[in-house]
């Protein structure tokens, strides 16, 4: 009831896309019955979460926020959700996205951009729940960095005690970064992408956003292990584990990647930066400085290989099988052009043909395979790091605090999206497990966050490490 509340009063955000409050009543009122007679089935039940509206929900609308799935509703769970529904969690709602998870401001999307509860006075904050309509077209507030903006802004206004994100490049740590939340993206392979919906299938991760790293590791708990409807899952069992508390960490090697000193980065975070790292080796860590020597080729190799991926991945929605259909259609060739003109936004369109491009039968290996080459070496500059005994890398999130609308649109969101990117892409393009936390507040009062980077399989070491420093 609480957080349905609290889903009323900021329905200006824009976070939810749907709101399941039918579902949400009736499963609570199943928890509390168990609850009552001493049957709780375990850490989740009865807590309220929502979900990123890529990730397919039996009965539920599944959009990617995108004009092609609207009215889509899955006959199936994504395997990350029926777990959490198993385990007795609320589903509060579907949230809001970038198109197809493509952007880094949840500002692309059919259902309009998501706000960020940062940045409101409380008058501004009071008006628009009074009368959303009245403050609609103010260009006052602030992006929430994407593209699970609305899954980050579901969390930082207590509308639920956690969300599934997506991370692709950033996609959940960028929001949680900017919205003051907790943003973990697993190890490729731990967690299950049965009915996650793809964006680039070698990269994509369900991603866990939450109030703090606590919660985060126990959710992961949840979600974590072997699908056999996703063959990209490791075989291995998964071990959920609880964090110490209390962390010793004078045993920990934490790195500082040299590369990581980017153009652009704001002095602010750069001085968190510097100072957490103090506060390491006071504690007795050891602090070393590292070299990821590829990084500077991260943005362009990622451009290569995601819309490479994007366009193989869009050839499904062709207007026969799933949502829009176009009423153009006097060949089949016109249906499919008109029905992907009319369903796809041009950041979508634009990376299909860019991955077309690139797949060109003598484009192939001058772009595809040599961005396969660049990538193999951004992930052996990792390894190399960790065996010689860093434990962790500690790294900025993002360039800057929170941006305000009117200055996001105004640049060319392609660019602006793929700058934003660059701390936290090649984790992804490497497979490894990443967090980031909030750790101040900016001299604009936002939150300013920070990123860990882990081994691989290595999220115990990881999160304790996070959680000493939270
Ligand atoms: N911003 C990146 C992109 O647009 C990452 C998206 C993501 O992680 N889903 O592709």
């Amino acid at each position: 009831q609480r957080c349905l509340h609290f889903i009323r009063k900021t329905k200006f955000l824009n976070a939810y896309v749907t709101v399941t409050e039918e579902i949400a009543l009736k499963q609570a009122e199943q928890a509390e019955k168990r609850f009552l007679k001493g049957e709780t089935l375990g850490p989740l039940d009865g807590i309220p979460i929502a979900v990123k509206d890529n990730f397919s929900t039996a009965s539920i609308q599944t959009t990617c926020a995108s004009q092609m799935l609207k009215g889509y509703i899955p006959p199936f769970n994504a395997t990350v959700v029926q777990k959490l529904l198993d385990q007795g969690a609320v589903l509060m709602g579907k949230t809001n996205l970038d198109e197809f998870a493509m952007g880094s401001g949840s500002t692309d999307t059919i259902f309009g951009p998501v706000r960020n509860p940062w940045g409101y006075s409380r008058q501004y904050q009071e008006r628009c729940a009074q009368n959303p309509e009245d403050t609609k077209d103010s260009s006052d507030w602030l992006i929430t960095g994407g593209s699970s903006g609305g899954s980050a802004a579901s969390v930082a206004s207590l509308t639920c005690f956690a969300s599934l994100g997506s991370d692709t490049g950033g996609s959940t740590r960028n929001p949680a970064a900017n919205c003051g939340v907790v943003g973990l993206k697993p190890t490729y392979g731990l967690l299950s992408r049965h009915g996650l919906i793809p964006l680039v299938n070698s990269m994509d991760v369900p991603g866990i956003l939450t109030r703090s790293v606590h919660d985060a590791a126990t959710v992961l708990g949840v979600l974590g292990g072997h699908d056999p409807k996703d063959s990209t899952t490791v075989p291995e069992p998964f071990k959920p584990f609880s964090l110490p508390d209390e962390i010793d960490v004078r045993n920990v090697c934490v790195g500082i990647p040299r590369e990581y000193h980017a153009p652009g980065l704001s002095k602010e975070i750069l001085a968190h930066w510097t100072k957490a790292a103090e506060l390491f080796e006071k504690a007795g860590a050891r602090v070393v400085e590292v070299s990821l020597p590829h990084t500077q080729h991260s943005i362009v190799c990622y451009h290569v290989l995601c819309t490479a991926e994007v366009a193989s991945n869009m050839a499904r929605f062709d207007g026969l099988e799933y949502g829009h259909r176009s009423t153009i259609d006097s060949s089949t060739e016109v249906m499919y052009a008109s029905t992907r003109h009319e369903g796809f936004n041009d950041v979508v369109r634009g990376r299909i043909l860019s991955g077309n491009y690139f797949l060109l039968k003598q484009n192939y290996d001058r772009y595809f395979v040599k961005a396969q080459k660049v990538r193999r070496l951004i992930s052996n500059d990792f390894m190399k790091v960790f065996s010689s005994g860093v434990d962790v890398l500690l790294t900025p999130t993002t360039l800057s605090d929170a941006s305000r609308y009117s200055e996001f649109i105004k640049e060319d969101n392609r660019t602006r999206s793929a700058q934003e990117d660059i701390f936290t892409q090649c984790a992804n393009m490497a497979g490894l497990p990443a967090v980031t936390l909030p750790v101040a507040l900016s001299e604009r009062n936002l939150p300013i966050s920070l990123q860990f980077i882990g081994q691989g399989f290595r999220e115990k070491n990881l999160l304790t490490v996070a959680k000493w420093y939270e």
